[in-house]
């Protein structure tokens, strides 16, 4: 049967297994996290459109095409958060975070939305986890900032993928940059697309976001970033390259890695994974330390990243890698002909009292299709309660991992069960 609704285009359900996962790839990340000193925050999916506008930028993609606008019934319009730096920073700002001492180490996790073309890896709902340092420049945040994925990575077993770092420069180094920059786009001009024309007037660094074969080529000669940084900014990216080598994180340098926005500086970093396709960014980020000031608040250093949850679970598949092990129901409960149903409600009612996972049939089922019943809920032990046992106070416990069978009375089920449960699945 066609099913009269789906999920939007460019969205999906995360259905077990999946949903464990990403469960278990939080909690990774989360302790991760939090033995560092990261706190957690969850900010609302709905914020003002204005927010991004100033927080993200005018001309880019990001808000002009993507985002999820709308005027609510007051009139008010509103945007479907596309990132969560934005609304860290204003959060930050409206609860006066820095009241409660700096830096402040912040954690977020949680969808995003951009309306882009769904292809492999990019869906219009993603989920991010991210993690934003406010209030310090100093260079070893950054690092940490950086290791953060890298370790996550790492615990997870994957390979294969790249870290790529940079200096974007500071308002005193990357105007001069931008002239040097509009010079040479002036020279290649020929050679561009038309939105690279049309943004070597208005945005010039933004042309390195260009997927255009053509542009790539032409854009191959242009000055680098991070070869025109001023000697303080220097003095800033040998430091964090110093605290990576120190955190143990193998990294590569591209003079040419660009975050696009003023607010952006020092600090940009990509890991690029092997054998995803397009998106094959898994996590990012860099230093913001003009954000806060362009969101209306006082000068306040920066630093963050963001990791795609998805891209992350496509990447662990291309490596053939499944860290994970989904959780198991320890106890079906499977009663026989005869039986009270009342006794079997009352047997699993008393095992998850004592912190045991079971469950029970509800379909009105046999026994035997019981049994098939817990075999697919992957159940350890299957409790057959039997009207001859019952009524001799006993009960059979049977141990699918090792195919064999005991008899316990009803008050010494709860112990058996534990013990066998501790005693593993293997034969000794
Ligand atoms: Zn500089
Ligand atoms: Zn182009």
């Amino acid at each position: 049967m066609e099913p009269r609704y789906r999920a939007p285009r460019g969205t999906f359900d995360f259905i077990y297994p999946e949903s464990e996962k990403v469960e278990a790839l939080l909690a990774a990340a989360s302790e991760i996290l939090a033995t560092r000193g990261y706190r957690r925050i969850s900010t609302p999916m709905l914020e003002s459109t204005e927010l991004f506008r100033r927080g993200i930028g005018e001309a880019t993609d990001i808000v002009t095409k993507e985002m999820y606008t709308f005027e609510d019934q007051g009139g008010e319009s509103l945007s479907l958060r596309p990132e969560a730096t934005a609304p860290v920073i204003r959060a930050y700002l409206e609860r006066s975070l820095f009241a409660q001492g700096l830096p402040q180490k912040l954690f977020y996790a949680g969808p995003m939305f951009r309306r882009e073309r769904p292809q492999a890896g990019r869906f219009r709902q993603f989920h991010q986890l991210g993690a934003e340092v406010i209030g310090t420049r100093d260079t070893f945040i950054d690092a940490e900032i950086i290791s953060i994925s890298d370790v996550l990575f790492k615990r997870l077993g994957l390979e294969a993928y790249e870290l790529v770092v940079n200096s974007v420069g500071c308002g005193e180094c990357r105007p001069s940059y931008v002239r040097m920059l509009s010079g040479f786009l002036e020279g290649i001009s020929q050679a561009l697309c038309e939105e690279c024309r049309r943004r070597s007037r208005e945005n010039p660094m933004r042309v390195f976001d260009c997927k255009n074969e053509r542009c790539r080529e032409a854009l191959e000669a242009a000055p680098a970033i991070g070869e025109q940084l001023c000697p303080e900014c220097r003095v800033h990216f040998q430091e964090v390259v110093d605290h990576l080598e120190t955190l143990g994180v193998a990294f590569r340098v591209d003079p040419k890695l660009v975050r696009g926005l003023d607010y952006y500086t020092n600090t940009a970093f990509e890991f690029k994974f092997e054998g995803l396709s397009a998106q094959n960014t898994v996590s990012a980020g860099g230093r913001y330390d003009g954000l806060a000031e362009q969101l209306g608040g006082p000068e306040t250093p920066g630093v963050g990243f963001s990791l795609g949850i998805e891209r992350l679970l496509l990447a662990l598949e291309a490596q053939g890698l499944d860290p994970f092990t989904p959780p198991r129901l320890s106890v079906f409960v499977a009663g026989a002909p005869g039986v009270e149903r009342s006794s079997v409600l009352d047997i699993l009612v008393a095992l998850r009292e004592a912190g045991v996972s079971a469950d029970a049939d509800f379909m009105d089922r046999g026994l035997k299709s019981q049994m098939k019943q817990a075999d697919r809920l992957g159940a350890r032990l299957v409790l057959i309660v039997g009207k001859d046992e019952l009524e001799r106070g006993e009960i059979t416990i049977r141990d699918l991992d090792r195919s064999s069978q005991v008899e316990v009375s009803l008050a010494g089920m709860v112990p058996a069960i534990r013990e066998m449960l501790e005693a593993g699945s293997e034969d000794v």
